[in-house]
């Protein structure tokens, strides 16, 4: 074809499942050699199920009001975890509450009042501090792998919640192609807690770990590699995820519910749901430079 390299390349990238914006993000795909993946949504499926209902003592619900008063407040989200606590209450035959005041709080969870009660629902270190009180239903889920997320009402932990996902079925090739490309492994970055990012981590072939980051904290870390001559490619799926994506020299959105706000922001939108798509362009960057030059 007459057509030059990268637009080729961009082409040929669109057959895989990947829109690149421009020729430029397409050259700039080559020239990564750092690559940070989110954890939910993008090394995972981003269908997690709700395995465990934990009622606290001392919080005076069962298992079903816990459910209920969760769902309820998650209703308004569109993150994962609030999708799987919503489908979880389904179908247990339950019907939340209309909630009021929600808001979202991107990589910490959800608050809503619900029946005149302040419900706060998150991670465990963003919402207890320290986590006192919880310790061991935590450290229980947390060694299955367990995404934990604790309920709060009017400040008091009512319940917490585990949360397992699956990981792509092409997540360790993907990691596996990626550290062919560029001689390192790529870095987990998530604001889930350690112990669930390990589980993750270990089944895909990652071992570098950064756990309980804020979104704040992910461009942090795609700064760090930055000062240090490093160029990053960031792939993630969420809000969460939307400002390091912009700060990356590749940001890549995976497509998907509630992704609107990522697509935006992103260099590159993966469309066809395939993570190992996204280093087949970093290949295909490259030959298509190697035509330019
Ligand atoms: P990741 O970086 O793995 O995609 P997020 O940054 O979206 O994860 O979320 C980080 C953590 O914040 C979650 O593990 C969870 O503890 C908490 N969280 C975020 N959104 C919600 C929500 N809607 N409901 C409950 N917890 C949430
Ligand atoms: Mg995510």
């Amino acid at each position: 074809s007459t057509m030059p390299p990268l637009l080729s390349a961009i082409a040929n990238g669109a057959r895989h499942g990947v829109l690149a914006k421009s020729a430029v993000v397409m050259e700039r795909l080559g020239q990564i050699d750092v690559v940070a993946l989110d954890k939910t949504g993008t090394l995972t499926e981003g269908t997690p199920r709700v395995t465990d209902v934990r009622p606290l003592p001392g919080g005076g619900l069962d298992e079903a009001a816990l459910l209920r008063l969760a769902a309820a407040a998650e209703h308004p989200s569109e993150h994962p975890l609030a999708r799987a606590v919503v489908a979880a209450a389904r179908e247990r035959g339950l019907a939340p509450p209309t909630a009021t005041d929600f808001a979202a709080l991107p990589g910490r969870g959800v608050a809503a009042t619900v029946g005149g009660h302040r419900v706060r629902i998150g991670s465990p270190a963003q919402l207890t501090g320290d986590g006192v009180g919880l310790a061991e239903e935590l450290a229980e889920l947390a060694a299955a792998g367990r995404t934990v997320v604790v309920v709060e009402r009017d400040g008091v932990p009512v319940g917490v919640l585990g949360v397992a996902d699956r990981a792509r079925a092409d997540a360790a090739a993907t990691v596996a192609a990626f550290t062919a490309l560029t001689g390192r492994a790529p870095v987990l970055l998530t604001g889930d807690h350690e112990p669930a990012a390990r589980h993750l981590a270990a089944e895909v072939g990652i071992t570098e770990v950064r756990a309980g980051l804020l979104p704040q904290d992910k461009v942090a870390a795609v700064r760090d590699w930055q000062a240090r001559g490093h160029r990053v490619l960031v792939v993630g799926d969420g809000v969460n995820d939307a400002p390091a994506l912009a700060t990356a020299h590749c940001g890549v959105a995976m497509g998907g519910v509630g992704a609107d706000l990522t697509l935006e922001t992103a260099d590159a939108v993966v469309v066809r749901d395939e993570l190992a798509a996204v280093p087949a362009m970093v290949r295909l960057s490259r030959t298509a430079r190697r035509l330019v030059v």
